[in-house]
């Protein structure tokens, strides 16, 4: 089963500098199958943020579809958007003046759910930041911050996740941690969507890849046979 299929999607935006719009994303089409890592790899500016924002709702993109399990985003869009969460480049999507325990349960709240205290501590365990938990996310590592970003969309306990760069900018060791736990992540049973422009990442978590350049998907592949022609 799939639980994201994007069509045709085009995104253009208006430019400062003239009357000509740019082609973001350029009818880009992809799925990403039930419990699957499926990374959308692409240097900056590819379209990669683009994409993950029209999914998730936060950008109104120009023509396609998009479906999200059986959900059409334009027609069924409440329901679409609550099979799926979201991490933001930069952890972006939090309150950086909250603590990780207060994001979790915001997010949660805004959703229509409650979460105790004490199931929110133990996500935060599973992300090996129990320790932090009543510490404000500003005070916090950018490591750090990405585990709380990634606690809340466990917290909000959706089957789909979507992660914007969730590496970027994160030191070596943080780096290799936030990999593993997005392993751990999958085999709760999570599917995931996420851009990057790191190879390693890639090469080791990833399931399926899509190369985006140009706003255009240049191939689309399982990683096993896109590693064998590199
Ligand atoms: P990526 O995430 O792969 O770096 P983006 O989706 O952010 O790529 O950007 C794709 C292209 O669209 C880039 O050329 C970028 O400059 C442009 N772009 C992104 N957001 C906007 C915006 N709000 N207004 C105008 N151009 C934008
Ligand atoms: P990235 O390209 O690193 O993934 P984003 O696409 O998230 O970063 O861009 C950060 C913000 O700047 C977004 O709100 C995006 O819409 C805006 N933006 C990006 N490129 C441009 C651009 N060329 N012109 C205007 N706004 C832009």
């Amino acid at each position: 089963m799939n639980v994201i299929e994007v069509n045709d999607l085009l995104k253009r935006y208006p430019q400062r500098t003239s009357k000509e719009m740019l082609t973001a994303v350029d009818k880009i089409s992809f799925h990403v199958k039930e419990g699957e890592i499926f990374a959308l790899l692409g240097p900056n500016g590819a379209g990669k943020t683009t994409t993950i924002k029209s999914i998730c709702g936060l950008l109104v993109f120009d023509e396609g579809k998009i479906k999200i399990k059986d959900y059409d985003l334009k027609t069924e869009r409440s329901k679409a958007l609550k099979q799926i969460s979201v991490v933001l480049e930069g952890s972006r999507n939090l309150y950086h003046r909250l603590t990780p325990i207060e994001n979790i349960q915001y997010f949660v709240g805004i959703r229509g759910k409650k979460i105790s205290k004490n199931e929110a501590l133990d996500i935060l365990d599973f992300l090996g930041i129990k320790e932090k938990a009543n510490e404000v996310v500003y005070t916090l590592s950018r490591g750090m911050q990405q585990k709380t970003a990634l606690a809340v969309c466990l917290a909000a306990d959706t089957d789909v996740l979507l992660l914007d760069e969730p590496t970027l900018g994160l030191d070596v060791i943080s780096n290799v941690e936030f990999r593993k736990l997005l392993t751990n992540v999958k085999q709760k049973g999570k599917s995931i969507l996420l851009s990057t422009h790191d190879m390693a990442l890639v090469e080791e978590i990833a399931d399926r890849v899509a190369i985006i350049n140009n706003g255009k998907i240049v191939v689309c592949e399982d990683k096993k046979k896109l590693m064998d022609v590199f």
